[in-house]
């Protein structure tokens, strides 16, 4: 049998944690390509290389959330 939880957490708990997930902000890591900010493990959005090799072209996108 499955441990359940014994009380219900309210709805100030669960949105407090959500708030600090969202407080941390986004992990940033310097591209080794052209050296701009961008998110890990993914493409990056200025030069469009990824491990190494170009991904994709003209990868200007208009960051919403600097
Ligand atoms: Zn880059």
């Amino acid at each position: 049998m499955a441990q359940e939880p014994k009380r219900k957490h309210s709805k100030t708990r669960k949105r407090v944690r959500r708030a600090a997930i969202s407080l941390a902000g986004v992990n940033l890591v310097k591209c080794p390509h052209c050296g701009k900010p961008t998110l890990s493990h993914q493409v990056c959005r200025s030069c469009g290389y990824f491990a190494g090799k170009q991904v994709k072209e003209n990868t200007e996108v208009k960051v919403v959330k600097a």
